[in-house]
């Protein structure tokens, strides 16, 4: 079906939101995009995924619900108390402005096209100052009263940030794939070009008019931010020799904000892991990096909170006071933090993703002047098990979480996006529990008993299938969670509810509400089992049993830096599981 109005885009979303397998997602999006007109592309991916500019932009559509129903009000005549009332009662102010408008007037005016919706929506995201807040309930009121009651239920969830279909990128680029080059196995290119650039709405129109010829030769820019590069997990130091080649530099494994900063001239852009713009989280940094690195570069580091007094690293939770839309000076003096380089990707005009890591190192070392609060990432080179076990020592001594150890050979190349056994990390044993945590993607809640009732009591949880793109349950946690912490969870899981299981999970149990998997928990557990209830690595270790958590328990950090698909993959809990086996029977 061709997609011209948002009409169209309307009747797309609400056959996605109905669907229960990731196939007819697929071929549905594909059939959509293909039928696009290619300026449209931008506009439906960014809404698709409930956004209207890629995540580096920092552009939120998050307008504040108590506006949004003024907006709903005004479009429909009936009184804001009213909306309020029935957005409570369906538990969606979407829901409530269709069922409002389907007993309204039908819309006179020409349909609403699918850009002149985005730029509306982009205006209401960027309108701030004075004046602003009527301005937004002006815009999207404008936009409710062309709205057929379909449009009605996305456009309200769209601009109050709601709009969640579950739609990863691995979707997104099979259907691209499909759609422009007829074969899902173009995916790998297009997921090349997508790693390098992180903008998939720029992917998509650049395949459209220029074809995959542009996209093979797609370059790094200063200002487009790089998917990072993430490790493996070894048990065993022995392990981390054999698999890099007997020889390998260690770095301490910093426990603070994973961070890639683009340095061009005066300008400095940080992004978090995730690649969101959080620059204005780090003034401190900006002013820090700008002194140190003269120069135009691409760098990846970690920032970590340190105590003022005596420049000891602090624990994690620290640098996490900085998560917030405005940082006071009162928060930056309480809690200063240092950044540790670790990697360098691009340096005045070239790229070093195609270089090896001591090549990248050295780099990045000449790079560098001294800075109080800027350093390289401490790193020895070791080629035995006691000497790296020496640094292990030293490193969780000096309030590092581990090690992360790196491959020197000629082939250690940064690879975007992708987990790779040329980095590997190590972390303290837990005392005979499972040496790591877990981050597990929220899928479902089951309702508490007694002092829980009200609030989900646990939660249904899965791994992310990178093969099949799919989220596989490996456990129910009920552990760990304050009343607040369920409270929050309430909350945020009524936002992702759905009446049936979302395409892209596969599961056994059902809980009492499905949710859209976006949530990320980080979970503890003593060890790995195996279930007939859970569908995580199900028979591929034994016949009709998938693996399951014993004891899981939440750690109270919420992973809010990964996407579901940054969650614990189902291949490396089969790791976790055959490194746990060989640990009991050694
Ligand atoms: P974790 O939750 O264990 O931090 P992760 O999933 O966020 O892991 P991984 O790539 O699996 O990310 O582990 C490496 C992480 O360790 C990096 O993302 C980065 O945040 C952090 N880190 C700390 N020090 C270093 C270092 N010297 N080199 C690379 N990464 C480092």
């Amino acid at each position: 079906m061709a997609v011209r109005t948002f009409r169209q885009l309307a009747e797309v979303f609400d056959r996605l939101e109905h669907l229960t397998s990731r196939l007819e997602m697929r071929a549905t999006l594909a059939d959509a995009l293909r039928q696009a007109d290619p300026e449209d592309l931008p506009a439906i991916i960014y809404l698709l995924q409930g956004k209207v500019a890629p995540d580096y932009e920092g552009i939120e559509l998050n307008m504040g619900e108590k506006l949004a129903i003024q907006a709903v009000a005004a479009a429909t005549d009936a009184p804001p108390e009213e909306v309020a009332q029935r957005a409570a009662e369906a538990g969606d102010l979407g829901t409530a402005a269709e069922a409002l408008l389907e007993v309204a007037e039908a819309p006179v005016e020409p349909p609403l096209h699918v850009r002149q919706v985005f730029e509306t929506l982009l205006d209401i995201a960027r309108a701030t100052g004075p004046g602003s807040q009527q301005r937004k309930i002006d815009l999207l009121a404008g936009l409710l009263r062309r709205a057929t009651p379909l449009e009605a239920r996305y456009l309200v969830r769209a601009v109050t940030g709601r709009l969640r279909l579950g739609v990863g990128d691995a979707t997104v680029l099979e259907a691209l794939a499909v759609a422009y080059l007829g074969d899902v196995r173009q995916r790998a290119l297009l997921e090349r070009a997508y790693n390098l650039t992180s903008d998939l709405a720029w992917v998509a129109t650049t395949l459209a008019h220029e074809g995959r010829e542009a996209l093979e030769h797609v370059r790094i820019r200063p200002g487009h931010p790089i998917r990072p590069m993430l490790a493996e997990r070894a048990g065993s130091l022995e392990e981390i020799l054999n698999r890099q080649g007997g020889r390998c530099a260690a770095e301490f494994k910093y426990d603070g904000e994973r961070f890639q900063a683009h340095l061009q001239g005066e300008r400095v852009t940080i992004y978090s892991r995730r690649l969101e713009n959080i620059t204005h989280q780090y003034p401190d940094l900006i002013e820090a990096l700008r002194e140190a690195l003269p120069h135009d570069a691409i760098v990846e580091g970690e920032a970590v909170a340190i105590d003022p007094h005596s420049g000891e690293m602090r624990p994690f939770q620290e640098v996490m006071h900085r998560k917030r839309k405005y940082v006071t000076s009162d928060i930056l003096a309480q809690y200063p933090v240092a950044a540790f380089l670790f990697d360098i990707l691009y340096l005045d005009g070239e790229s070093l993703l195609n270089q090896p890591y001591p090549v990248r190192r050295q780099a990045l070392e000449r790079a560098l002047k001294p800075h109080e609060r800027v350093s390289l990432a401490h790193r020895w080179e070791a080629d035995s098990e006691d000497r790296l076990s020496a640094i292990f020592e030293e490193a969780i001594a000096e309030g590092a979480e581990g090690l992360v150890c790196k491959d020197m050979r000629p082939d250690a190349v940064y690879e975007a996006g992708k987990r790779s056994w040329k980095w590997i990390k190590y972390k303290r044993d837990y005392h005979g529990e499972l040496a790591d945590t877990l981050d597990l993607v929220v899928v479902g809640g089951f309702y508490g008993k007694g002092r829980r009732a009200g609030t989900y009591g646990s939660l249904l949880l899965a791994t992310y299938n990178h093969e099949t793109d799919m989220f596989e349950t490996i456990t129910k946690c009920g552990a760990g969670f304050t009343d607040a912490d369920l409270a929050a969870f309430t909350e945020r899981l009524n936002a992702l509810r759905l009446d049936h299981c979302h395409p892209r999970v596969r599961a056994l149990l059902e809980p009492d509400v499905w949710a859209t998997p976006t949530l990320v928990i980080e979970v503890s557990a003593a060890e790995i089992t195996f279930s007939p209830n859970h569908t995580c690595a199900f028979g591929l270790l034994r016949p009709d049993r998938g693996l399951s958590l014993r004891f899981p328990r939440f750690t109270g950090r919420v992973r809010d830096d990964k996407r579901p698909e940054d969650a614990t993959t189902t291949a490396e809990v089969v790791e976790m599981y055959q490194r746990q086996r060989l640990v009991r029977e050694k």
